[in-house]
Formats: structure tokens, C-alpha cells, sequence
């Protein structure tokens, strides 16, 4: 970690989960391709159909090691000390992070981000420590804490607080904001869940499958830390650091290809939006002058959250069985690129 530190301008610290084999899984018969070893090797095995012998000799089982990497029985407790809890620190030093979940439909994005009122992910466990952090602090300066929650669909941008019209991004002094989002300032962890719960709800649908959250939805959780406290002349010092958390979109449609579909729209879009996010992480740990922030809303939004000093995690959700095979593949190479630059 530290020799990465001092090679590149920003830090990038790489997890993947795995998550428990379902139901619908087992029934189908599936075998478990995925193996998490020590907290940090993740081995992928492919199985070739018993008749296909041209393949079974070329058969060969991978090997990749992250910066963890947390097998199915991890808790969330776990996923978020290892991953985010040194965020939350610093963000309480008054310096931005950022925390995505990245894979494909299904993989456990969701579960791992907001997860459920018995088991809660890391945006509320986060929320929760950093108020807990917050209390053990001396009572001399005044700790405020904002939460933000939008969500970036199609490349439009909504409130999923105060659900409405979408919302136009300004550049401003403090950078780039979302006019008229909601800013709701928050006492204590108790009330979070709910509200977060319920901004999941808002999130968008696809037309054909009600209650089911859109893949192609993007969901950003921004928390604002502002700490103020005047010195022995009566100065004021002002500490604001954010930490945004972030559900991405689906993973399998931003390799997608097919354009001619009714959706294409949203597909170019979503595409646009991961491929931005990319290109950014690349372009910044490479040391790049220009980082390509203004190719996506999603990019844009992010803009104060991405590279300088701040803390980017990556958590890479997979599914256990073979059934998925191609897209967790295509997920932890992903991450074992983003792991190498
Ligand atoms: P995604 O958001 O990536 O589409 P979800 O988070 O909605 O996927 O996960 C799909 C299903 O699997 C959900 O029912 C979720 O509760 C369950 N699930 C995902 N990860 C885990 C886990 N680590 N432990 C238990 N259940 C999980
Ligand atoms: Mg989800």
C-alpha cells in the first residue's frame, strides 16, 4: 500500500466479495467456480462441458490477489472495517473518499452498499462509526453531518430524497453541485436506515419488471462532514470533508455491444458512465494532467471525490457459480487491472 502511495498521486485500494450461492442457483444444479483463500487470494475455475474434450485440455483454474478479498461468509462488519473504515477517519481529518460497488446484476452491489434492517452494508455501518467517532472526539468543535442521496439513471440526475424533477448540474465555487438536491442533516444513525431504505425505493424501475431496481441505475450516497471550531484568537477553523458511496449500474452492459435495441439509449448511456469512471481512475493513478471528469454525469459528480489526496475503494461483487462465470471473470479481471495501475 505504501509503496503504491508514493508511485501515484492517488490511492486505490482493491476488495472482492463473494457472495452466498442462492437458491435459484442450487436448484439449477450450479457448481461453485470461486474459491477466497487467507482473506486475499480468490481462484477462478472454469468447467468445461464434459463433452467439450478440445476445451477440457485447455482447462485452467486462475489465481488473482487483491488488497482483501472476503469469502461468503464474510459479514458485513467485516467488509466494512477492511474497506471503509479508514475513509471514515479520514474524511473526519476533513480529506474526501470514495467507495464503489462494482459487478454484475445480481452479484450483491446492493446487499454489500445498503443491505438489509437485520444486516446493514456499508453506507449505514459508515454513517454509524462516524458518528460513534464523531462522540469520542472532544467536545470542543461542532461536528455537522449532510446526507445526500441521488441516483444517476440515463444520464439524468435525481434526488432520491425528494423525488421530482431531475436536477441540473452547476459549476460553482465549491465545484460542481446538483441544484436544489436535497441536503438533509442528520443527528444519528437511528434514522438513517429508514431514510436511506426508502431512497432505494425511489430509485428507478424498468418498465416491464415493477419493484425491481433498474440496472442501469447508478446510486450515489454523499456524506458532507463539516467541522468547525474557533482557536485560542478566535479564528475560525473549518474542516469539511465528503465521503460518497457509491452502487454502480449493472457491470454486463457496459461491455455490451449491440446497440439496436430499444434500450440503446440507456445502454450508450450507462456505458458512457462506467467507461467515464474508468477512464478517470485510470488517468489519475497514471499521474495524467487531465483527468476526463466532464464525459459523464457520473464523472462530474464525483469530480471532488476522485484523485488529489482522496481514498478510492473498489469492492468487485461476484457470484459463486458457474452459471455466471463469464461475467465474474470479466469482473475480477476488471479489478486485478484496477488493482495493477
Ligand atoms: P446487485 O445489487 O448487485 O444486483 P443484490 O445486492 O441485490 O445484487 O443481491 C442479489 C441477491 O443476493 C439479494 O437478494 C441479496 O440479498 C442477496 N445477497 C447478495 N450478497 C449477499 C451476501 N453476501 N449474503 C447474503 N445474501 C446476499
Ligand atoms: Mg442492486
Amino acid at each position: 500500500v505504501s509503496e503504491k502511495q508514493g508511485k501515484v498521486g492517488s490511492r486505490i485500494m482493491v476488495f472482492v466479495r463473494l457472495r452466498p450461492m442462492n437458491m435459484k442457483e442450487k436448484e439449477a444444479g450450479s457448481r461453485c467456480c470461486v474459491r477466497v483463500v487467507n482473506r486475499r487470494d480468490v481462484y477462478l475455475t472454469e468447467f468445461a462441458n464434459e463433452n467439450d474434450y478440445l476445451r477440457l485440455n485447455r482447462l485452467r483454474g486462475r489465481h488473482f490477489t487483491f488488497d482483501a478479498a472476503f469469502p461468503d461468509s464474510a459479514s458485513q462488519q467485516e467488509v466494512y472495517s477492511t474497506s471503509t473504515s479508514e475513509l471514515v477517519e479520514a474524511v473526519l481529518q476533513g480529506r474526501n473518499g470514495s467507495v464503489f460497488c462494482y459487478g454484475a446484476t445480481g452479484a450483491g452491489k446492493t446487499y454489500t452498499m445498503l443491505g438489509t434492517v437485520e444486516n446493514p452494508g456499508v453506507m449505514v455501518l459508515a454513517i454509524k462509526d462516524l458518528f460513534s467517532k464523531i462522540r469520542q472526539r472532544s467536545i470542543d468543535g461542532n461536528h455537522v453531518v449532510h446526507l445526500s442521496y441521488l441516483e444517476v439513471y440515463n444520464e439524468t440526475v435525481r434526488d432520491l430524497l425528494s423525488p421530482g424533477r431531475p436536477l441540473v448540474l452547476r459549476e460553482d465555487k465549491q465545484g460542481i453541485v446538483a441544484a436544489g438536491l436535497t441536503q438533509y442533516r442528520a443527528y444519528s444513525t437511528d434514522e438513517v436506515m429508514a431514510l436511506l431504505q426508502q431512497g432505494n425505493q425511489n430509485r428507478t424501475t424498468e418498465p416491464t419488471r415493477a419493484n425491481e431496481t433498474s440496472s442501469r441505475s447508478h446510486a450515489i450516497l454523499q456524506v458532507v462532514v463539516e467541522y468547525r471550531v474557533s482557536d485560542a484568537s478566535m479564528n475560525i477553523i473549518n474542516r469539511v470533508g465528503k465521503l460518497s458511496l457509491i452502487d454502480l449500474a449493472g457491470s454486463e452492459r457496459a461491455l455490451a455491444t449491440d446497440q439496436r435495441t430499444l434500450r440503446s439509449l440507456e445502454g450508450a448511456n450507462i456505458n458512457r458512465s462506467l467507461l467515464a469512471l474508468s477512464s478517470c481512475i485510470n488517468a489519475l493513478v497514471e499521474g495524467k494532467k487531465h483527468i476526463p471528469y466532464r464525459n459523464s454525469k457520473l464523472t462530474q459528480l464525483l469530480k471532488d471525490s476522485l484523485g488529489g489526496t482522496c481514498n478510492t475503494v473498489m469492492i468487485a461483487n461476484i457470484s459463486p457459480s458457474n452459471l455466471s462465470f463469464g461475467e465474474t471473470q470479466n469482473t475480477v479481471h476488471w479489478a486485478d487491472r484496477a488493482k495493477e495501475i
